[in-house]
């Protein structure tokens, strides 16, 4: 890890959007938590996400008097998956955390994931046991979701976790060089691979505020999910055309036959138009398939930056630590 006799070093990476209700009570249960922990050297590093209320103010104030705290924020909101590559950019250290900021991650947990990583896991997940405070609806989607997700690919993906981990210095290294801009931070998690555990908790309602996030976002992140993660649903739909054009032949040789030797009685004007109306549907639906895929492939290939930085700050024990104000790494050449 770090020379001999040093201790490692953990870096806690919090992506914040408008969180100024919650992160005042964080914040003392973070630092009480870095205090216990005395094997380590933690670093506290906030990407603020465009935050439109006191959330940056909240932070600075906090890192004015703990040299530990180190700070970035966006020059807008881009959103947590976006949020957390920032983040990923900016740390060097031999662990990173990764945690909300409205403590429905515990903190307290971060202890279990250190002993994990000692025991050699890259990658040590929190999963959720219990979701209180989250509608039904959210749940249920959330459930299907992953499992229609699971059929799909052939990575394993885990189910009921969020982006609460945390991460060895080599999956940061591995994740630091995904720079697709549609990003669904936990199918990389899969894809990057090394060993991984997971620890089981009951996930609390939020602290204070509301999520930031609505139905539309979720519908999002879950086209995404699939897109980003699986051709299946292009598979999916050239199956349906060849089903469905194998009956259509067999339908149109019986047809003939029965023309043939003049037992047809043409009639069926209701069949047709459900027949024609059908397959108009699974072609529209296969086309949207498509142009997702393909609206996605146009929008890597315009090989945008990810995010701006419009500030940054970490003092110099932040930065012996492990969080670097670096440009941001190019996008590679594909
Ligand atoms: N977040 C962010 N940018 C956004 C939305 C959310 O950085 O555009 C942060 C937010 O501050 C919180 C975490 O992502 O730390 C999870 O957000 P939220 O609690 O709203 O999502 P949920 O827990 O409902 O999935
Ligand atoms: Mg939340």
């Amino acid at each position: 890890m770090t020379e001999p006799g040093a201790r490692p070093t953990v870096c806690i990476m919090i992506p914040a959007y408008n969180e100024e209700e919650s992160l005042p009570v964080l914040m003392p249960r973070l630092t009480a938590l870095a205090d216990s922990l005395t094997g380590y050297d933690f670093t506290f590093f906030f990407v603020d996400d465009g935050s439109s209320d006191n959330t940056l103010e909240e932070i600075a104030r906090f890192a004015e008097h703990e040299p530990r705290a180190a700070y970035l924020s966006l020059s807008r909101n881009f959103g947590k998956e976006i949020a957390m590559a920032a983040g990923i950019d900016h740390v060097d250290a031999d662990a990173m955390v990764i945690i909300d900021a409205d403590l429905q991650d515990p903190p307290e947990l971060i202890g279990q994931m250190l002993e994990a990583w000692h025991e050699g896991y890259d990658d040590v997940y929190a999963r959720r046991a219990a979701r209180r405070g989250e509608t039904w609806f959210k749940k249920t989607t959330s459930r299907i979701f992953y499992r229609m997700l699971q059929r799909t690919t052939r990575v394993p993906i885990q189910r009921d976790t969020g982006d609460f981990r945390l991460l060895s210095r080599r999956a940061l290294e591995a994740l630091r060089r995904f720079r697709e801009s549609e990003r669904y931070t936990k199918g990389m998690f899969s894809l990057v691979g090394f060993r991984k555990k997971e620890i089981l908790f009951d996930r609390d309602p939020r602290a204070a505020g509301t999520t930031k996030w609505r139905i539309s976002n979720l519908v999002d992140l879950a086209i995404e999910g699939v897109t980003s993660f699986t051709t299946a649903p292009l598979r999916i739909s050239t199956y349906v055309g060849m089903v469905v054009s194998l009956f259509a032949f067999i339908y149109l040789l019986i047809i003939l036959v029965r023309t043939i030797f003049g037992i047809s009685h043409l009639s069926g004007y209701p069949s047709l138009m459900a027949v024609i109306l059908f397959l108009g549907g699974v072609q529209l639906l296969s086309l949207g398939v498509i142009g997702e895929y393909v609206g996605r492939t146009f929008l890597e290939s315009k090989q945008r930056p990810l995010y701006f930085v419009s500030l940054f700050h970490a003092s110099n024990d932040a930065v012996n630590l492990g969080v670097r104000n670096r440009p941001q790494e190019r996008r590679q050449a594909r």
